[in-house]
Parts: C-alpha cells; sequence; structure tokens
C-alpha cells in the first residue's frame, strides 16, 4: 500500500554535468562519460533503495533532457542545427533540433541505461520516455505540417522502444505529457489516442520470461523553473486544466497517472475523474527547496484518500527534481519514504 516512487529526473551530479541547469552540459566525453553516467545512475539506484522508495528509476542521469534524450537517436532529425523556439504555447524560448524528413528509429535509445537498472536492484523499476505530444511541442517540425500526424509518427517510435524495454525487464513505462497540461483540448483529441499508441501492447506478456508491463502518464505543471512558477501565478486560484484531459484518461488503456498535489491549486476532488486508475500522486514540491516533514507527506496522502482508493494511491513527487540541488533531492526522497511509510502506519487496512 502507498508504493513509492519518484516522477523520473534526478539531479546530476557535478562531475557529470552542469548542476541545476535544465539542458547542463555534459563534463566528459566518450568512454569517460559513459562510465560517468553509469556511476551516476548507481549512485541514485543506491539513494533511491535507501530512502525505502518502493519503485525505482534510473533518474534519467544518461540523458540531458527528458525530451531530447530520446529525439536524438530518432532520424530525420536536425540535431546540428537548433532553433530557438517557443515552448508550452510560447511559455519560454528552447533550443529545439529540426525535424526535416520521415522520422525512424534505426536502433535502441536507452538499453544502456534499462539494464544498468534491472541489474543493480531487486525493486520494481520504472522507466521513463517523453509522450508523443510533448515530444511534438519540443522540435521545429519542417517536414509533417500537422501536429497531430507528428505525434502518431513518434508513438509508433516511442512504441519500438518501449516494447524492447518490456524485453529489458521494465516493470512500468511512463509516458511524460506535460503538454497535456498545457493543449486540454488537443491533448482529449488526440493526445491521448497517440499515448495509446505508444504503449500499445505492453501489457502482453511477449513470451515465457518476458514479463507483461503497467503502463503510466505523468502529467504536471512542469520543472521548478521560474518560467514555470511565472506561469502558475497566471493560473487563478484553481488550477483546472487535468478536468479537461482526465476524462479521456479514465477511458484509455493506461493504467496509471502521475500528478501534481502538493502545493498547488489543483482542487483534490478532480483525483475521482480517474476512477479506475492507479494515481501517483505528487506529495513533493520541486519548486521548493524546502524540505517536506513525514507529516505533511502523510497528510497529502490523507486528503487525496478522499478520492482515491487506498489500494490504487501512490507516492510520488510533483516532477522529476533534475534542475534541484542534490543534497536538497536527497532529503526529499528521505521524506517521501518516511511520508508514505507513516500513512501506511495511519491508513493502511491491511
Ligand atoms: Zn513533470
Amino acid at each position: 500500500m502507498f508504493e513509492t516512487a519518484i516522477a523520473g529526473s534526478l539531479p546530476k551530479p557535478d562531475w557529470l554535468a552542469e548542476p541545476e541547469k535544465l539542458w547542463p552540459r555534459w563534463k566528459s566525453e566518450g568512454e569517460s562519460l559513459r562510465k560517468a553516467k553509469a556511476d551516476a545512475t548507481l549512485l541514485w539506484i543506491k539513494l533511491q533503495e535507501d530512502a525505502g522508495l518502493d519503485i525505482i528509476g534510473d533518474g534519467e542521469q544518461a540523458r540531458q533532457h527528458f525530451v531530447h534524450g530520446f529525439v536524438e537517436q530518432v532520424s530525420g532529425i536536425d540535431f546540428e542545427n537548433k532553433v530557438t523556439m517557443g515552448i508550452r504555447n510560447n511559455r519560454y524560448d528552447a533550443q529545439v533540433p529540426q525535424v526535416t524528413g520521415a522520422i525512424g528509429l534505426p536502433g535502441r535509445v536507452h538499453a544502456f541505461e534499462s539494464r544498468l537498472l534491472r541489474a543493480h536492484t531487486a525493486r520494481k523499476i520504472k522507466f521513463t520516455l517523453p509522450g508523443p505530444m510533448t515530444i511534438v511541442d519540443t522540435v521545429a517540425d519542417r517536414y509533417y505540417g500537422d501536429r497531430a500526424s507528428l505525434a502518431m509518427a513518434f508513438a509508433e517510435l516511442l512504441n519500438q522502444e518501449a516494447l524492447a524495454l518490456r524485453e529489458d525487464g521494465v516493470d512500468i513505462i511512463q509516458f511524460d505529457e506535460p503538454a497535456f497540461n498545457v493543449y486540454m483540448r488537443d491533448a482529449a483529441d488526440w493526445g491521448v489516442r497517440a499515448l495509446e499508441r505508444a504503449a500499445q501492447g505492453l501489457t502482453r506478456a511477449a513470451s515465457p520470461g518476458v514479463r507483461a508491463c503497467k503502463t503510466a502518464v505523468h502529467i504536471c505543471y512542469g520543472y521548478g523553473i521560474k518560467a514555470n512558477t511565472d506561469w502558475k501565478q497566471t493560473l487563478g486560484q484553481q488550477w483546472r486544466q487535468y478536468e479537461q484531459v482526465f476524462p479521456a484518461l479514465a477511458a484509455s488503456s493506461i493504467a496509471q497517472v502521475s500528478l501534481e498535489c502538493y502545493h498547488s491549486q489543483v482542487p483534490p476532488e478532480l483525483m475521482a475523474l480517474l476512477e479506475g486508475k492507479e494515481v501517483l500522486v505528487g506529495v513533493i514540491d520541486v519548486a521548493s527547496d524546502a524540505i517536506e516533514t513525514p507529516e505533511q507527506v502523510a497528510a497529502t496522502i490523507e486528503g487525496a484518500l478522499r478520492f482515491v482508493p487506498a489500494a490504487k494511491l501512490l507516492a510520488c513527487t510533483n516532477c522529476g527534481l533534475a534542475p534541484m540541488g542534490r543534497d536538497t533531492a536527497v532529503h526529499k526522497l528521505r521524506a517521501l519514504g518516511l511520508g508514505a511509510a507513516l500513512a501506511r502506519e495511519r491508513f493502511g487496512t491491511a
């Protein structure tokens, strides 16, 4: 009950990449960089286990950014000539690659990290991939001319990698779709359809020895960077974006939904729209360095229990911790583990 997990990313140690940056530069290259990525992944596996987390991730140590880590391996994309583009409905500018032809995936993207993760923890593992709609919002399209078609094309490639991750022994594959909270109508229209295409077949056991895996989607109000905290100021007293997207997700085949809760203006009753789904409730704020107390975490879980059955409630971070200080992140992981343990003591019915 109340299994714990991170949303996805964790800070990169300062010997791996520039700290506290969303698109950090690597500190080494070639084989040294590869080893440094592996070392950082192992470090975070250990720290997540020490914090008592039930579901372990790779902390996205091997990718520069949660979207571009995947896109870098896709053909038909010009990564050399990036352009500046306003993303998330022009909330902030990013340097994005250009789609210049039909896209394809010539090989594996994340085999290195997923196999490393599987080999070094006996706990359940979750692996994150960017969702198709969010990828479309983080590249400049010069070829497809239509966001829904491009999303479907990316969804096929994501599915190819996701099926391979299942073979690697990944238990949960999560697609990150912060764009769902920005383009709500499109999300309900074609975003969820593209997401389901990306997740197609994952819940079936492929062959003896290859387990089925669970599917998840993470939807948030973004990393704790200034552009996002400024944007949140404009959203008013009640953030009701989820209200437009959750009914489509509830009707979808995706098993788990990860959402932002603690310190947000999301009306908690919106979680009731996800009836039947497992809900990863955000109990850790990523926009503040203040460390949550176990009491605060347990109180957030208690509040969510009014709308989500205990058996379907997991405790999670609101979003990734990538741009945060490393020590702060370690303390927040501990708060997550301790707070969920406290909630089990108080509200556990088993
Ligand atoms: Zn997020």
